[in-house]
């Protein structure tokens, strides 16, 4: 799995990563228990379906866990760096 697609995850993505055990937020890169994420994390789109934002730090840049990738901050790092363009060397 390719990391778009991974980052697709962070879109209209309530149902999957509700259904997971665990989320990644590839923005503060953070892992949580999906049991965290309240009703107030959890915004619809307007074909309605819903995207889950980050219970930590509000940003919509949640994946679930998978069997198709190891969800592990070195991913979430990987997809920071390229959605949000910022150095890797900012983590180092
Ligand atoms: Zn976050």
């Amino acid at each position: 799995m390719n990391y778009d697609s991974i980052r697709k995850k962070s879109f209209k993505n309530a149902f999957e990563v509700l259904q997971s055990q665990n989320c990644g937020c590839f923005y503060c890169l953070k892992i949580y228990p999906t049991s965290e994420i309240n009703e107030n994390c959890i915004i619809a789109e307007n074909d309605g379906k819903e995207t889950v934002w980050c219970s930590k730090c509000g940003i919509d840049a949640v994946i679930p866990e998978s069997t198709e990738y190891k969800l592990d901050v070195s991913l979430l790092k990987k997809l920071h760096v390229d959605s949000f363009e910022i150095d890797d060397d900012f983590y180092d």
